[in-house]
């Protein structure tokens, strides 16, 4: 049982009751959070870490909910957000500091105005720089750990600094469970005026192909699924989904995007359920077709109690 008043005895930030989680997902679905904290600093966002890690109560961190599916029934776990509390980066040479609640956008724009290299082609993934290094986010040939020197932690209660090389990280996915991301360290590489222009095209070019092949204007969580290897070969999630006809195919208010196949978009007043019910049909068919079992990218918060395990093997 959880005690707010206990809790305010560690915790400084705000702590708001029944919060609509359907209003900080991008996929704009999602039941009340009973309740959500918002630590107000980084000394705060550790202490709520280390409060709820040392009395063995299991939380949820949430940054901008761009990569999630929450239940319909909502969250009834704690929920915390380090949107405002760890919002700071320094840019030092090639040397970048950025706190876990910083947008990820904004710091692939920031470095690269500064002429450095290894985040510009993050530049359109709508997280937080904590998200991105909990889901091992990439994009177009660069992944956010390409240039990490450590990442600050709080694990079993403590604070810890763990290097690149400590940690374990594979597509799409890291080993971090029950940790919280605090801030992280990265060396990027200098650009010269030429290959600035060059990286500054390319660029240009990822974020078109970007809009033009993402449902950007509709409600959405990035790709449902992983790309799967087949005979040591990514083949496209998204290209087996599209392969067995599923594009357009609706369960309620939910429809597997007729951009891109891997995208599944909320046309207005989808329910976390019709979500649930298109993964398993796009499941089922590309295993039937394909004999590949397509594995989850999305976190799903909530379905703790509902049986629904199958989904993410
Ligand atoms: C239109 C669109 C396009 C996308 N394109 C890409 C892409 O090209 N490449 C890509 O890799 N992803 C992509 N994504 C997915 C998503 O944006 C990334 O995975 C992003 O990094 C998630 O960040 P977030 O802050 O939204 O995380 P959330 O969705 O809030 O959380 C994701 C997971 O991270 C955990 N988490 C978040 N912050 C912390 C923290 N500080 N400490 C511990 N755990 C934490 C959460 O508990 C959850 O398990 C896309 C999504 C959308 C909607």
């Amino acid at each position: 049982m959880i005690s707010i008043e206990e809790m305010r005895q560690s915790v400084k930030g705000e702590i708001l009751i029944g919060v609509p989680m359907s209003e900080h997902t991008s996929f704009k679905i999602g039941g009340n959070a009973d309740f959500v904290i918002k630590p107000i600093d980084k000394d705060d966002a550790i202490a709520t870490a280390r409060y709820f890690q040392k009395k063995n109560q299991p939380f949820i961190v949430l940054g901008k909910g761009s990569n999630v599916l929450v239940s319909d029934y909502g969250l009834r776990l704690p929920v915390v957000f380090f949107e405002e509390a760890l919002s700071k980066y320094e840019i030092n040479g090639r040397n970048v500091y950025a706190e876990a609640g910083v947008d990820l956008q904004r710091l692939s724009v920031a470095t690269f105005k500064h002429n450095l290299s290894g985040m510009e082609m993050l530049a359109g993934i709508p997280g937080s720089l904590g998200g991105a290094l909990l889901m091992n986010a990439g994009a177009y040939g660069q992944e956010i750990y390409d240039t990490l020197n450590w990442v600050e932690i709080v694990g079993g209660g403590e604070k810890r600094k763990l290097k690149k090389k400590e940690i374990k990280i594979k597509y799409r996915e890291t080993e971090f469970k029950d940790e919280v991301l605090i801030a992280a360290e990265f060396s990027l590489n200098k650009l010269d005026d030429k290959s600035y222009e060059f990286q500054k095209k390319v660029r240009e070019e990822n974020l078109t192909k970007r809009r033009e092949s993402q449902p950007l204007s509709m409600p959405n969580a990035g790709c449902i699924f992983k790309n799967v290897i087949i005979d040591d070969e990514i083949v496209s999630a998204g290209r087996l989904i599209d392969q067995c006809g599923l594009k357009g195919l609706k369960v309620g208010q939910a429809m597997v995007s007729e951009k891109h196949a891997n995208f599944i978009v909320n046309l207005g007043k989808a329910k976390a359920d019709d979500v649930v019910k298109l993964i398993r049909t796009i499941k089922a068919k590309v295993k039937a077709q394909h004999q590949v079992s397509l594995a989850l990218e999305i976190k799903m918060m909530g379905f703790e109690d509902l049986n629904i395990q199958n989904l993410t093997g």
